[in-house]
């Protein structure tokens, strides 16, 4: 180790004396010669001006060499702006960061609430919290600078005040100079109406101490209620595609002012066939705006959709992963087993994971014929159960959603409706009576348990009749170092080759003429509006 004296390692020394004996001995070495080059180009110069004086061609020529070379660097710079050459950056906690400029200062992830500078109007519904949490961390420093946004990450993980702070702090700034506006400012849309509503009940929380006032509409419900709110005078306005469309065609919703829209699980909003539904209504906002789209996973549906109404550079935010993956906190089973045997298994089943009668139990079926089925069976051998599907009123739906909430009746059937997007604490187990449509169903139905750092356990019936899933469920369960049943195995490895494979990783990298992704809908069955 060189040791340290007067600042001066003793290797540096070294290499000094050595400079100095080679300058004795030969006086055109490098440290000269670099003077003489400082002297020659000196004189070059001098000569060129002298030059450039007398003959203005040459001076044409110069500058002509010149501003071509500014040319061909401001064609680049545009070049990278139409293609948006992308920074990456990934945080500690696992945090992908993608796009144009992301490693500017103005958008470092923030570690602490007052770095983002919000009012303290609007972090008041932040004060139980420590810190942001890793979505908000790094979204709000680009949300509140104006960018669009494109935010994978999954519910629980804080996206509502993620995308709902900036969203009230836009409002904000809007209205300084301006009374209270009449219609509203910003809209946030989502697949289903019970996260219409979980998102309604952050944002009006959130919002009270700002005086920010919201609503939230969707269908299966009176529209009286929702026409009064909004004639009224509101800022935000939350709800479902099917029943927006309605207001707006009823002349009841003006969406021109709108400057800042979100689209929640877009990913599930597309999947359920709602795409005309949106495209329209997105049309109908203001052309000058912001657009902040959250999803579960990124399909290429999704991301043709934020090609066509983003701004070309959008930041591409991924908490955890974009592919599909369960969570390693969940213990999944799966049972192989004939359809008629599935009553009575459910009964054995629920006398193992449901002995207390206290415990939070979430069963899923795929049809809400079957949610009625299964939901008399049970109360008929003496179970105390509620259940949510498409064919209750939505009255019914929000009543049973709280029961199971509070603990009041702590089993719950439902159908894929509630399977994402709903910010349910504690369910313990989850029992797939009915395997989903797709395996990402599958994923987004188990991770309703081991939430928040908790173990989760997630039994599954699986029939012939879901044997073309077998291999994706395999791989799923191998991914996550669960046991596969042998005659699972018997099904068969087989993964179908879906579209889903051209999932882009990156924004930038799916051309516009890519194949159209397959569209899955949730059968007549449980459309919602
Ligand atoms: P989400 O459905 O993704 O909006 O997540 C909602 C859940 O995240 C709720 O249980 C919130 O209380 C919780 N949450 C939101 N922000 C934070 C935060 N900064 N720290 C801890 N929990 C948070």
């Amino acid at each position: 180790m060189p040791t340290i004296n007067d600042g001066v390692t003793k290797s540096e020394k070294k290499n000094k004396s050595k400079d100095h004996k080679r300058k004795l001995q030969d006086p055109e070495a490098e440290p000269e010669t670099l003077q003489e080059s400082k002297k020659d180009k000196k004189k070059k110069k001098k000569e060129r001006t002298h030059e450039e004086s007398v003959n203005g061609d040459e001076t044409l020529i110069g500058s002509e060499e010149l501003s071509e070379k500014k040319k061909k660097k401001k064609q680049k710079k545009e070049e990278n702006n139409k293609t948006g050459v992308d920074e990456v950056r990934q945080t500690e906690d696992n945090v992908v960061v993608s796009g144009k400029d992301i490693n500017d200062v103005k958008f470092k992830a923030l570690n602490t609430f007052s770095e983002s500078n919000l009012s303290d109007v609007l972090l008041e519904c932040c004060k139980n919290f420590s810190k942001p949490s890793p979505i908000q961390s790094n979204s709000w420093p680009f949300l509140l600078h104006g960018r669009d946004f494109i935010g994978i990450a999954k519910t629980g993980s804080g996206k509502t005040l993620a995308f709902g702070i900036p969203a009230m702090n836009h409002i904000l700034n809007k209205r300084k100079n301006t009374t209270k506006q009449k219609t509203p400012l910003c809209l946030a849309l989502a697949p289903t109406r019970e996260l219409a509503q979980q998102i309604f009940d952050v944002i009006s929380e959130a919002g009270k101490p700002s005086g920010v006032r919201s609503v939230c509409v969707y269908g299966g419900t009176s529209k009286g209620p929702q026409i009064s709110a909004l004639k009224s005078g509101v800022d935000i306005v939350v709800g479902t595609p099917g029943r927006l469309k309605d207001l707006i065609e009823m002349g009841v919703l003006q969406l021109q002012e709108v400057s800042f829209v979100v689209l929640d699980e877009a990913d599930r909003m597309l999947d359920m066939g709602f795409e005309p539904e949106v495209r329209s209504i997105l049309s109908k906002t203001s052309s000058v705006r912001q657009v902040v789209m959250f999803s579960a996973t990124w399909p290429l549906a999704v991301h043709r959709l934020a090609q066509e109404f983003m701004d070309p550079n959008p930041v591409k935010v991924v908490v955890g992963s974009e592919d599909l993956a369960a969570n390693h906190d969940v213990m999944q089973i799966v049972e192989v087993l004939e359809d008629r045997a599935r009553d009575e298994r459910l009964i054995t089943l629920l006398e193992k994971y449901h002995k207390s009668r206290r415990n939070r139990v979430l069963v899923f079926v795929l049809y809400k014929k079957e949610a009625s089925r299964v939901e008399n069976m049970l109360q008929r051998r003496g179970w105390k159960v509620v259940s949510i599907s498409g064919d209750k009123q939505q009255r019914a739906r929000t009543e049973a959603l709280q029961l199971f909430k509070d603990g009041t009746s702590p089993l719950l059937i439902a159908t894929d409706v509630a399977a994402r997007g709903l910010d349910i604490p504690d369910v313990e187990v989850v029992i797939n009576y009915s395997f989903p449509l797709t395996t990402e169903d599958y994923v987004h139905r188990i991770g309703r348990t081991g939430r928040a750092g908790k173990k989760g356990v997630a039994h599954t019936f699986f029939m012939k009749e879901n044997k073309a899933l077998s291999g994706e469920l395999i791989n799923v369960l191998r991914e996550a170092g669960q046991n596969v049943p042998t005659n699972l195995l018997n099904f068969g490895t087989h993964v179908k080759k879906k579209e889903s494979k051209l999932y882009g990783a990156h924004f930038k990298e799916i051309s516009a003429d890519a194949p159209k992704a397959t569209k899955i809908t949730f059968g007549s069955d449980d459309d919602e509006d």
